[in-house]
Formats: structure tokens, sequence, C-alpha cells
């Protein structure tokens, strides 16, 4: 690997569509690994994308990070997000909005958009590292024609992650090739006794007949040639052998409202630690008392999204508030992850589209309200709120613009949504 030129093509593609926020000067390694920047990398500045962690230079690195160094990853630089995590098209970014490789005009989808566009427009990274709470892999990677793999929750640990929302945080991939992100996925996976959230669990082995259930409430509210092109390819699967059946998911429209409040809940109590004494952003806090102190920094350091997000996530789990929106959220959650169960004792994976819509134009994305753009992500956050695994894979074109498509499948069931990824990237 020539490490010169690895840096040089990542310069011209920042400058081209603002990838980076760090870009590593002294990148060394067998393969150039680009990390989202809310994954902690030793004496490379990291700062989850806001301006509160401007000066952040973690002393050690995350896990999956760890392991991919043994394996001889260099780091190349740390990608553009949305703050925190907070966003659907890399639009609530504090330092650059990265552009879509595809088009300059549109967004690269959120929150992972600079990893998804380095894979997009690069030569020679093959896969790179992101997250996702809600989709930020699935949605990034089908709008910038990349292939996503969010694993199962608790199989690659998030010792290393700061936290958006823990019970529902990934980390996970975006790859050139299904073959590519499973052999990164090989790469990250394990027990960590660092994560209490981290299990033994192995990945399952591969049935030889599969069967694709299609949940009919993915493709309502779709844009009807998304549909048509997704379902272009079931029908080759069907052809090539795989069963096919018609499935329900019947609490799929709770989804987006839950999963909003279960996330700005643990988003809001996770940001209590930036207080501008521990991390990042400080003053001089002479004479002055704790609220006046903790209000400056966070007033100067947290973006508009953080802080509606944080607002909104004190609300509904105030006293009074609890019962109404938390407690019932999750009553809803659980409903949310009886529907994949059952449907999983009938098919083996679930196939829809990714997103409802081809990746935006930044001036459409400027009307939209925030209940708007929250909306957007109602195919992805359903199976973020259960934790099972997610397979995002390019299939086709609206528009001139990639589109995903999104196998979905049981816990620990990466190689069956692997398997039918790799069929469905032989249809080209
Ligand atoms: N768009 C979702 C949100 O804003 C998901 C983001 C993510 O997965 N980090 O919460």
């Amino acid at each position: 690997m020539n490490t010169k030129k690895v840096l040089e093509e990542a310069k011209e593609l920042d400058k081209k569509y603002n990838i980076f926020i760090t870009i590593n000067e002294n990148f060394d390694g067998k393969f150039p690994l680009a990390v989202k920047d809310n994954i902690c990398t030793k004496d490379i500045l990291t700062t989850a994308g806001s301006k509160i962690l401007h000066n952040y230079y973690p002393v050690f690195d995350a896990t999956a990070i760890e392991k991919l160094k043994k394996r001889g990853a260099g780091i190349i630089g740390k990608t553009v997000m949305d703050e925190f995590g907070f966003g659907t098209f890399s639009t609530n970014c504090a330092y650059k909005i990265p552009k879509n490789p595809h088009d300059p005009k549109r967004c690269c989808g959120g929150s992972s958009g600079g990893s998804a566009a380095y894979i997009a427009a690069s030569k020679y990274a093959e896969f790179a590292i992101g997250q996702s709470t809600g989709g930020s892999i699935t949605c990034p990677a089908a709008f910038c024609g990349v292939v996503g793999l969010t694993p199962t929750y608790g199989l690659v640990s998030r010792y290393g992650l700061i936290d958006y929302a823990n019970s529902l945080d990934k980390i996970g991939v975006l790859a050139k090739s299904v073959e590519k992100a499973s052999s990164c996925l090989q790469m990250i996976i394990g027990h960590d006794s660092k994560d209490s959230t981290s299990v033994k669990k192995k990945q399952g082995i591969q049935k030889k007949k599969i069967t694709i259930g299609i949940p009919k409430e993915y493709f309502a509210n779709v844009d009807k040639r998304i549909v048509v092109q997704v379902m272009k390819y079931v029908k080759k699967l069907e052809k090539d052998g795989f069963k096919v059946k018609k499935i329900s998911l019947p609490h799929t429209k709770y989804a987006v409202p839950a999963y909003y409040i279960i996330a700005l809940s643990e988003a809001s109590t996770n940001l209590a630690k930036f207080c501008g004494l521990r991390y990042g952003l400080s003053y001089s806090s002479e004479e002055k008392g704790f609220n006046e102190y903790f209000s400056e920094v966070r007033t100067a350091g947290f973006g508009e999204e953080a802080k509606r997000r944080i607002i909104l996530g004190t609300y509904v789990r105030m006293a009074g508030y609890r019962d109404q929106y938390y407690l019932k959220a999750l009553k809803v959650r659980t409903l949310i992850i009886r529907d994949f169960k059952e449907a999983f004792k009938k098919v083996d994976v679930l196939i829809a589209p990714s997103m409802p819509m081809i990746a935006p134009k930044f001036s459409e994305i400027e009307k939209l309200t925030s209940l708007q753009q929250y909306t957007s992500d109602i195919l992805t956050v359903a199976p973020n709120l259960a934790g099972i695994p997610q397979l995002s894979i390019p299939c086709g074109f609206v528009d001139k613009m990639p589109i995903g498509m999104q196998i979905l499948g049981d816990y620990f069931r990466e190689d069956d949504i692997i398997a039918v990824g790799k069929q469905v990237e032989k249809y080209g």
C-alpha cells in the first residue's frame, strides 16, 4: 500500500466532498481505515461531530479499533457526522457538511455520512467504520450506493464509542461489497469485558434454504420507483429458488415516536457529562456558580439539534410525564420486538427498501421540519429498537441516484443476511 497516495487521495476527496473532520498525517498501515468521529482513537482528535469536544484526544483506542489495528489497519482519518449521531442527512454537523459523491448537491445520509462517502469515492479503501443508533449505517449506505452492515446489538463491543443511546448504539461497517463488510465484521466481533452489554454469542450457521419475508408496512409511503426496483430484485431471488412470503409487522407505525422518546431520553442523560469540567470545551470558571458555568459551556458547545434533543429527552422522562411517554415507549418497543420474533418464526430474513426516498438535495432538506426529518427514519428505527442485524445493499438507481434494499435477520443470524446479500450482489 502506497501510504503517500492514500493520504493524497483522502485530501483530494475531502476537498471535493467534505469527508473528514481530521485527516491523519501520520497514516501508516497495511490498509486505510476511516473511522466515524464518535469512536475513540488514541491520540487522534475525536469530536463526535461536536464543538463541545473540539479538543478531545483520547488516551485509548475503542475495542473495535484496537482489533482492527492488530490486523494492520492504519487510521486514515475521522469522518464527518451529525453531532453525536443526531440526524438522518449529515446536515446537523458542527464542522462541515459532507456532499454525496454521486451528486454534490445532495446529502450523504446520516449520521455516518463521511464514512459512506469515503467508501463510495475512494479507490483504496474497502471498508470503513460507522455506527448506528436508529439507521445511521443503512441510510448513508443507501444514499451513497455502498454496503452497510449493522450487526446484532452486543456483537461488537461499544467500549470507546461516545454514546448516543446506550440501549440502541452499535458499531458497524460501510463497505464496497458484502464480502468486505463481512470480513471487517469478523475482525471486530467478540466478547469484551469492558462492555457489559457485549455478548459471548457467535454468529449462526447458515441454513441451506432461506425463506424471505416481505413486510407490507415497509412498502407504504415509499417512493414508488424504489418499491418497483426492490421488488425486481426480490423476483430475481424468487426465480433463483428463494421462497418469498408476504408478512406483516403491525406495530411499525409506532416505531418512530417510540424510538425518538427512548433515544432522546438516553441521549439527554448521556450528554450531561459534557459540562466543561472533564472533557472538551472549558472556560475559566472563577466566580461562577456551577449552573451558570455549565449553561455557558453548553450554550456555546452544543448545536441546535443537540439542544433540541436534550430538551425533548429531559421532558419525556420528567416526573409526571414519565408514565405517559417514556414508559409507554418502552412498552411499544416490546411490541415491536414481538413483531420481529413472530416474523422470524415464519421466515429467515426480511427484505424492504432501506430508505423511503433517494438522497434529498440540501435545498430540500432546508425546508423540512424536525418532525419531517424524524419520520424519514420510518424504515430503519424498528429494526434498531429490536437490535436485529441489518444489511443494506445497493440495488440500482432512481433519478441517477443509488438506492438500497435492506435485509433484516434474526438475532445473531448475520450469516443469513450476508448469504442473501451476496446473491443480490450477483445481479449487479
Ligand atoms: N436518524 C436517527 C436519529 O437521528 C438515527 C441516527 C443514528 O442512528 N445515529 O436519531
